[in-house]
């Protein structure tokens, strides 16, 4: 049964990530991470506090919508269009009834726009369809959604529902946990795996909206400040960094 499950993932085109493995590893380097990544956490709390998600929302399906919107896009940006169109579309049953074409161009500005549009309709009759008009609180059957992946279930999890199953990786949550050596790993499944393994599952919540506050304040992907980062004593890439502003 099990098995027909994932063949049907399969020829839907989508990976079956609800559940991720852990891999092994060695005991000493996991405890050293697990200490250090409960003291950037501490730091970063006190630096951030509140961190929360940017986008604006009032349910959980105009965050599912939101985050769609983000992919490739600031989020001052989806702000903006979010305003207006969550009063043209004030619930789900509106965008299933949306023209494909119209949406588009309510959308354009953030990008990606016909792909988004279409993801958006196709997910908003799958809700109306399938789950009576709500958005379904669990990973196994967010990441089932058209247009879902696991990053946008674990966001509407754990900002709309406050529900840990997992840990957003997004480009600030890959960048941070290189540079601090948190995973060596680059496809983001991979990289929550690792994270899943060391950071507190009380901390999975906000660990995300923690590092994209500082990957946006401070460890900027160009240029990261690194004399001015409360965590620099615990990060691995801190010298080398260092070397390169000094001309080294
Ligand atoms: S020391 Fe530099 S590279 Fe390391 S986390 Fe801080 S800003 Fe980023």
């Amino acid at each position: 049964m099990a098995g027909k499950k994932k063949e049907e993932k399969k020829k839907a085109g989508k990976p079956d990530t609800a559940r991720i493995k852990p891999e092994p590893v060695r005991e000493e380097d996991l405890k050293e991470r697990q200490k250090r990544v409960r003291e950037i956490i501490r730091l970063l709390r006190r630096k951030y506090p509140g961190a929360k998600t940017a986008l604006n929302f009032r349910t959980p399906f105009e965050l599912l919508v939101a985050t769609i919107l983000a992919a490739q896009c600031t989020d001052e940006r989806v702000n903006r269009v979010t305003s207006g169109l969550f009063e043209k579309y004030p619930a789900v049953e509106a965008f299933a009834r949306a023209d494909q074409k119209e949406l588009e161009n309510d959308i354009r500005s953030t990008g990606f726009f016909r792909n988004k549009a279409r993801n958006i309709i196709n997910l908003a009759r799958t809700l109306v369809n399938e789950y009576g008009g709500r958005v379904p609180d669990s990973m196994e059957e967010l990441v089932k959604l058209p247009g879902v992946a696991r990053k946008t279930a674990n966001i509407v999890l754990s900002s709309a529902f406050r529900k840990a199953e997992g840990i957003a990786v997004d480009t600030h949550v890959r960048r941070l946990s290189g540079r601090l050596g948190l995973s060596r790993q680059t496809q983001p499944e991979r990289i929550e795996r690792d994270l899943m393994a060391i950071v507190p599952r009380e901390d999975w919540l906000d660990f995300n909206y923690l590092l994209v506050d500082h990957g946006r304040k401070v460890c900027q992907a160009r240029k990261p400040l690194c004399s001015q980062c409360v965590i620099k004593h615990l990060c691995p890439s801190y010298e080398h960094f260092a070397r390169k502003a000094s001309g080294g």
